[in-house]
């Protein structure tokens, strides 16, 4: 994240919206615990096998196999990434992959920005592009100033006059797109860095990014926030009369809190790998992986043993169930190029009307702007 005045493209987010994440030696929390990094890591090598050959390769299950990862979540991320190369890749020519960049800038002090963007290309003389893989849902933490460093790192590594910068979201399969005059990056660079001289000695500014930072077990204003959430909670009777504003007024604080244990689940679950299996608590307890096991049926590898056993296949086929997004990832990977939708579409008519398809409605508690009247 930081060493002395530099600063990480993917911590800027946090940093600019608050400069107290650089300060402090508090606890560092990585952001690289957890399955879902891992899934990243595993997409992001699969992503850059798809820039540089056009092509996603056949088997995922070794990436995520070297990469501890999710196997259907690692093919659904990629599947985007690959109809989106195919779309729109001829708009990133003589693109490099994973190209470090660093360059010092500003002045009382300077500050040294790095970063390598998922995908770099240098358009023509004047032009560049960056791209960066976002392997995980979108999320309400702006990354504007994520890739708008990588563009501004790029633009004064290769003297361009414009940089652009895309987002891609592989999992809600969408993407943003940006463009900056280097003199719009400078200037923006140059501000944040003015921000930063300025700003106020414990002047905390909490928010979704907080989730991104390493001090976010220590920083003061957090503590009171999960303080005061605690006592919130504390404080509910639930036998009492319930006032639903009052209810919901806490919940984005409790996300928060349960944002936090979910860290801490991480940050523990390492130590205790770390600790070759087992953390002694007290004298009499101690924390331990406890594995279960689940079983997964190959149903092409058992259909045979299967049929045996219950007699015909309309018997059987009550005990199946079939991954949508799995089975339309293999009718898109069948299609022709710019038939893939249609072909998608075509089946789940084909299925509804054979009565093969059972929609459940599934509610979850979501903050979400109040809709203009
Ligand atoms: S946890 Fe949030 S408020 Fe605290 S220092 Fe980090 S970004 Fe700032």
């Amino acid at each position: 994240m930081r060493d002395n005045n530099t600063v990480r493209a993917s911590f800027m987010p946090t940093a600019v919206k608050c400069f107290m994440a650089l300060q402090g030696d508090g606890l560092q929390v990585h952001q690289d615990a957890g399955a879902v990094t891992a899934g990243g890591n595993a997409a992001h090598e699969v992503c850059e096998i798809i820039v540089k050959t056009g092509e996603r390769p056949e088997n995922l299950t070794p990436f995520a196999l070297s990469h501890g990862c999710d196997l259907g979540h690692l093919g659904r991320a990629t599947w985007y990434a690959l109809e989106f190369w195919r779309a729109h890749g001829h708009l990133f020519p003589n693109a490099s992959t994973e190209q470090e960049l660093s360059r010092t800038l500003g002045a009382n002090p300077a500050w040294t920005l790095t970063g390598h963007a998922d995908v770099l290309s240098l358009i023509n003389a004047e032009e560049g592009a960056v791209l960066d893989w976002k392997a995980g849902y979108r999320t309400e933490v702006d990354v504007v100033d994520q890739v708008r460093t990588y563009a501004l790192l790029a633009g004064l590594t290769y003297g361009l006059d414009r940089v652009s910068a895309t987002v891609v979201w592989l999992l809600d399969q969408t993407y943003q797109r940006w463009e900056w005059t280097m003199g719009e990056l400078i200037s923006w660079a140059l501000n944040v860095f003015d921000e930063w001289a300025s700003w106020p000695a414990g002047r905390y500014e909490t928010g979704d990014h907080c989730h991104y930072c390493p001090r976010r077990f220590t920083c003061p204003a957090q503590q009171a926030m999960v303080k005061a959430t605690i006592d919130s909670l504390a404080e509910f009777d639930s036998g009492g009369e319930i006032v639903p504003a009052a209810l919901a007024a806490v919940y984005p604080a409790v996300q928060n809190v349960e944002r936090l244990c979910q860290t801490y689940r991480d940050l523990v679950r390492q130590a205790v790998v770390d600790a070759g299996g087992r953390i002694p608590i007290d004298g009499e307890t101690e924390l331990t992986l406890s594995e279960s096991s689940r079983d997964t049926i190959d149903p092409s590898a058992g259909w045979s043993a299967m049929l045996a056993a219950v007699g015909d296949p309309d018997t059987l086929a009550q005990a199946m169930r079939v991954s949508k997004t799995d089975l339309l990832q293999l009718v898109a990977d069948a299609a022709p190029r710019g038939q893939k939708g249609k072909a998608k579409d075509e089946l789940m008519a084909d299925l509804r009307d054979a009565g093969a398809v059972t929609t459940t409605k599934v509610t979850s508690l979501r903050v979400v702007r109040t809709a203009k009247k």
